[in-house]
């Protein structure tokens, strides 16, 4: 063990890791660990966690952070949760994986049916697979391979919306905001599709619904995030304009792809976003919570609709996707220990709660002169900055202040456990407020 030895990552940077105990692992490792959405020569160290509980995160050093973001709002039930953890336990022990192909296992057929029963509609067709993002991938693919199983050719483009995330990946970022986003560079590389602004008023969505008559002939579907444009700026939208969205897609017979990576499972108030504008897309996108933050999974879930147009005596109108570790049993048996969590506990009661305290607590930042917004919808709360010059030393500040936070943007936002006690929303609140006052006066 070296103790109080500073790791050298790198040549500069404007912080390094001090003080307390700096494992081996550590010192050893982390070179070699090339991390997210990071300029790796400037970055500071990245933080050593050791555990987690609750809401909060155990760092090597002994100190202990509030998490106000709970792992990108995977963690919905806060770290460490017993009953997701003996559930896993128990699984590991009888069968910790099997390929899906001609194989099936209890865990992802119990999920496969809980998902069906509680998204509204005749969402009833459960793809699983490892990622947020590749969940899109496939929703993408099955929206165009859904009319050429038809015999419809050309409709293979896309209409994404300004402000929108669905993804990482080539096909996830072509549908997101390139421009305004963090995928500026690759337009070239990227196939074109139709990114248009969200439609914010009656006349918007008479416009928007012109626009996809006039081109639904190459239209496969339209995406987009239901009420919140989550990792693309936390803008919020009323269900009026989601439920005119629907209405544009079916008046011009185009599928609606509503990627609820973000808001599924509690985060806007209700089970799932789109049952505030009682909207049943075609087809739905579900990741991030859907295990409860404890390991890689997500879903794409088909409408009869959609499922209907892959039956077929021809072996090549099947669907031809299957990632390797798709419906791990793993994942399946923390997934439904997380929806006996929603079943047996008041989670939506729990969020609503958590609404009450972010909307009294962030209101205090609307005096501020460099806010421009304060919003909340469920357990989501948005400072909306006029500028953050270095959000990467403004999260540095937040660690001193003992709360993880993590600035995107011009955006300070919250999206916690909803577990988490008013005390704690109160003290991620005051390291907001001191650390405002110290970086930005
Ligand atoms: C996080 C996110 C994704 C991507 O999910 P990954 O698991 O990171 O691939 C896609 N869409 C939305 C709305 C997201 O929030």
């Amino acid at each position: 063990m070296h103790k109080n030895r500073t790791p050298e990552l790198h040549s500069g940077g404007p912080e390094r890791l001090s003080g307390g105990e700096i494992p081996d692992w550590y010192s050893e490792g982390v070179p070699h660990v090339w991390l997210p959405y990071t300029q790796m020569q400037t970055t500071p160290d990245p933080l050593p966690v050791v555990g987690a509980d609750g809401v909060r995160l155990e760092l090597a050093d002994g100190r202990r952070l509030i998490d106000g973001i709970a792992s990108w709002w995977t963690a919905c039930h806060g770290y460490n949760h017993p009953r997701l953890k003996e559930k896993m336990k128990a699984q590991i022990d009888r069968l910790s994986h099997v390929m899906l192909g001609g194989l099936v296992h209890e865990e992802a057929a119990r999920l496969a049916k809980r998902l069906a029963d509680l998204l509204p509609g005749d969402l009833n067709h459960v793809f699983f697979s490892e990622s947020g993002s590749v969940s899109v991938e496939i929703a993408l693919k099955m929206a165009v391979q859904f009319w050429l199983n038809q015999g419809v050719t050309g409709r293979t483009r896309f209409v994404g919306f300004k402000a929108g995330y669905h993804g990482d990946t080539s096909a996830t970022m072509a549908v997101g905001d390139s421009d305004g986003g963090m995928h500026k560079a690759f337009g070239d590389y990227l196939q074109q599709q139709h990114i248009v602004k969200l439609p914010e008023n009656p006349t918007e969505l008479e416009a928007f619904s012109v626009f996809l008559k006039d081109h639904r002939d190459g239209i496969a579907g339209v995406i987009m995030e239901p009420l919140i444009q989550g990792a693309g700026g936390m803008k919020f939208h009323g269900p009026e304009i989601l439920r005119g969205i629907h209405e544009a897609c079916r008046e011009a017979d185009v599928l609606l792809i509503l990627d609820e990576i973000f808001t599924g499972f509690g985060r806007t108030g209700t089970m799932f976003a789109c049952e505030q504008a009682g909207v049943v897309p075609d087809i739905i996108c579900l990741g991030k919570a859907l295990t409860a933050g404890m390991v890689a999974m997500a879903a794409t879930v088909a409408g009869e609709r959609v499922y209907g147009a892959f039956l077929s005596e021809e072996a090549d109108k099947a669907f031809m996707h299957g990632p390797t570790y798709m419906a791990n049993p793993l994942a399946c048996a923390a997934a439904n220990a997380s929806l006996d969590i929603f079943e047996e506990e008041d989670v939506l009661g729990q969020v609503k709660k958590i609404e009450g305290h972010l909307t009294q607590s962030l209101a205090q930042f609307l005096d501020r002169p460099d806010v421009v917004d304060v919003r909340v919808k469920g357990a989501v709360g948005v400072i909306q900055m006029k500028k953050i010059t270095d959000p990467v030393a403004m999260r540095q500040e937040f660690v001193k202040e003992g709360v993880w936070i993590r600035p995107l943007g011009d955006v300070i936002y919250l999206t916690p456990a909803f577990t988490m006690q008013p005390r704690d929303i109160a003290s991620l609140t005051e390291a907001i407020d001191t650390v405002l006052q110290r970086m930005q006066g």
